[in-house]
């Protein structure tokens, strides 16, 4: 007997018919003798809509409120899923964030989970009920709803998995796997059977939204085995325990696999997109020690993430010109920020841009091997795309181009690193 945590995605979720196909997933799975636990979304756009309604009530909405909103759509779906496995005979209950609960610390929407106790969870599950968790919600020290962040109920799903102890954390969605791209750019796309947590780690903070970056660096420090896997499968689908999906690997297990000859080492291992930053450049910096801190220091403060950086050779008259990126979401605070220290950094204009896209290739064969990054330089130029900056990881490299050559670039680079599903046959 093991003990499974099944999440299930928005898409999967997303109306009765669906809840019930689910519904037999699970089902299945307890019938085959296994204790279930499952974390479900709310049902596809309803989270958006539900964002919505918070900003059209009070743009400067109050976090605490925002999160009573939104964390709503969830409750309906674990609700609808419970009613829907009695119907088909099982026992079966919602637990709320707060009646687990899932204790959560930090800010309200982007809450971090703090602890979930397990045990009432355990001893239902081992009386034979299956568990059914909203993902996304917990509850705040002062006993508040809070939410954690889009994409969290990966994260709750991984967390359940750690407190009870799973054998494993299947994260059903709307493609069976992980893959070298997102398969919906790339048709030649190849579906992956393994990768590491130090790989996905790194797609997933790049941009690959199969996985919620958290919920990859939370698998990786409690050792919880994960799968992706799709929800959208016949009743003759190969089983989950045959492993049908991707499996996420320590290293150890990867170079295994590798000497089993099940998996083949190559440089690059995938390729993400983001186009959720924007750049902001500041002209005529002064050139003098000190002028970057007093840029960086109060977006640091302000909890805004900077991630690509450019300073560019000082122009004459110890001057000089600086970009950087910031997440979409925080440019018009960023920008705020920065008008309000005018005097003190000493710019002369601010120059924002949304229409920027970063593409990120990732893998931990560029550690031992040289020229990643060139052949990445190279296939952009040949296609006349723009690298308007750069950085780089132990791991991957990024770059930002113009957000209309996104596709492109994606399915370029595929191609240049031996990506593409026909190479392997070829
Ligand atoms: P869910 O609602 O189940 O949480 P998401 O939309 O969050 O699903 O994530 C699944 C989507 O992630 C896929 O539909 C796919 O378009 C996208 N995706 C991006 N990169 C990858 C990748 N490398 N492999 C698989 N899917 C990817
Ligand atoms: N419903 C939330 C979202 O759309 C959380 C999740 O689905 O993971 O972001
Ligand atoms: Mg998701």
């Amino acid at each position: 007997m093991a003990r499974i945590v099944m999440k299930f995605g928005g898409t999967s979720m997303a109306g009765t018919e669906r809840i019930r196909r689910v519904a037999n997933i699970v089902r299945k799975q307890q019938a085959g003798g296994n204790e279930v636990a499952v974390v479900v979304s709310a049902m596809a756009g309803e989270t958006d809509r539900l964002v919505n309604f918070a900003r059209e009530a009070n743009a400067l909405h109050d976090p605490a409120e925002y999160d009573v909103v939104v964390a709503s759509g969830e409750q309906v779906t674990s609700g609808l899923l419970a009613l829907t496995l009695q119907s088909l005979g099982c026992k079966a209950r919602s637990w709320l964030g707060w009646q687990l609960p899932v204790r959560t610390i930090e800010a309200h929407a982007k809450a971090r989970i703090d602890a979930i106790d397990g045990d009432a969870l355990a001893a239902a599950m081992g009386r034979g009920e299956i568990a059914v968790i909203p993902g996304f919600q917990g509850v705040s020290e002062e006993g508040r709803i809070t939410t954690m962040g889009r994409g969290g109920s990966d994260t709750s799903a991984v967390a359940v998995a750690a407190a009870i102890g799973a054998d494993r954390c299947d994260i059903y969605t709307d493609v069976d796997g992980v893959y070298t791209t997102d398969p919906r750019i790339v048709a030649k796309a190849r579906k992956l059977k393994a990768v590491t947590y130090e790989e996905m780690l790194e797609l997933a903070s790049v941009g690959a939204k199969v996985l919620q970056t958290r919920s990859v660096g939370l698998a990786m420090k409690e050792g919880v085995r994960v799968q992706v896997l799709s929800s959208f499968v016949g009743d003759d689908a190969v089983p989950a325990d045959d492993i049908p999906g991707t499996l996420i690997v320590s290293e150890d297990e990867m170079n295994e696999l590798v000497e089993k000859g099940e998996m083949e080492r190559q440089h690059v291992t995938g390729i993400a997109h983001d186009k959720n930053e924007a750049k902001i450049i500041l002209t005529r910096v002064p050139d003098k020690p000190g002028a970057v801190a007093h840029i960086f220091e109060p977006l640091a403060a302000a909890s805004i993430n900077v991630d690509m950086i450019i300073q560019n050779v000082g122009r004459d008259k110890g001057e000089t010109d600086v970009t950087f990126t910031v997440p979409q979401a925080d440019l018009a605070r960023a920008q705020a920020l920065l008008e309000d220290k005018r005097d003190e950094i000493g710019f002369n204009r601010i120059i924002t841009d949304s229409r920027i896209a970063k593409i990120s290739v990732v893998g931990v064969g560029m550690k031992s091997h040289a020229g990643v990054a060139s052949t990445m330089f190279r296939a952009l130029s040949d296609r006349g795309i723009n690298i308007q900056a750069i950085s780089t990881s132990e791991i991957k490299v990024s770059v930002m181009i113009d957000e209309d050559e996104t596709e492109l670039a994606v399915r370029v680079l595929h191609t240049a690193y031996g990506l593409d599903a026909e190479d392997e046959a070829a």
